[in-house]
């Protein structure tokens, strides 16, 4: 975030003489209080000045970009997920493009009975195979899918940034939102029970740009 002179100069005064009234900064810069608002408007809401009623204004030392990724680390996949697009093993390529379309999702996940992940379908895996030459009406998305144990996921309490972090760093649109359930054999199922993809971190994003959140 860029400041303006005026701003830095509110920065330094609070710095130096925090706590001080809105009016006393007025004072030090020979300007009204009402010409000062929309500047400790900003100072305040981007949280690198606090302001205590009959107190004044403190320096928080914080920097703007630190507030945002403190928010960025408490909001958790639950609350920005969407709902999953899910597919048996057995369906084949056509209906997986075919449900692809009708769900208009980029990315559809492969389970067995009970919601159990098997693994990701992706819009390139699809069209690679529709342009192989192979019957898609016959084969089946589970001979062409990526699977288990090569999956990315996130759980519903992995926060956004870190949901984010994987999609850049594993170069994936989509990540599955799974419940680790533990069975009776020793092992980790995984439970589909959403979905974040490039579009929640977009959205996301508009809505901070908002102030929302
Ligand atoms: P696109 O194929 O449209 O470029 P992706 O970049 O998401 O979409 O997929 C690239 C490859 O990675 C595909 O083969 C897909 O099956 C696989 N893939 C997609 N999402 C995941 C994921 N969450 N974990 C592991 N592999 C994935």
């Amino acid at each position: 975030m860029e400041l303006s002179k005026r701003q830095e100069t509110i920065l330094e005064i609070v710095k130096k003489e925090g706590p001080i009234t809105g009016e006393q900064i007025a004072e030090r810069l020979s300007l009204t209080r009402a010409t000062l608002r929309p500047d400790m408007a900003i100072l305040t809401m981007s949280g690198m000045l606090e302001a205590r009623p009959r107190v004044g204004y403190f320096y928080s030392g914080k920097k703007p970009g630190q507030e945002l990724a403190k928010k960025l680390h408490q909001i958790k996949i639950n609350e920005v997920k969407s709902v999953p697009v899910v597919v048996p093993e057995q369906c084949t390529v056509y209906d997986a493009v075919v449900t692809m379309f009708i769900e208009d999702v980029g990315t559809m996940f492969v389970v067995r009975e009970g919601g159990w992940l098997e693994g990701v379908l992706s819009r390139k895996d699809l069209l690679k195979n529709t342009l192989g030459g192979q019957d898609i009406h016959k084969l089946p998305v589970g001979v062409i899918m990526t699977r288990m144990p090569n999956i990315i996921y996130v759980e519903p309490d992995t926060s956004v940034w870190e949901a984010a972090r994987r999609l850049i760093a594993h170069e994936v649109d989509a990540l599955p939102v799974v419940r680790l359930v533990k069975t009776k054999e020793g092992q980790t199922d995984l439970e589909v029970v959403g979905r974040f993809s490039k579009t929640n971190v977009t959205r996301l994003f508009v809505e901070l740009g908002e102030g929302g959140y």
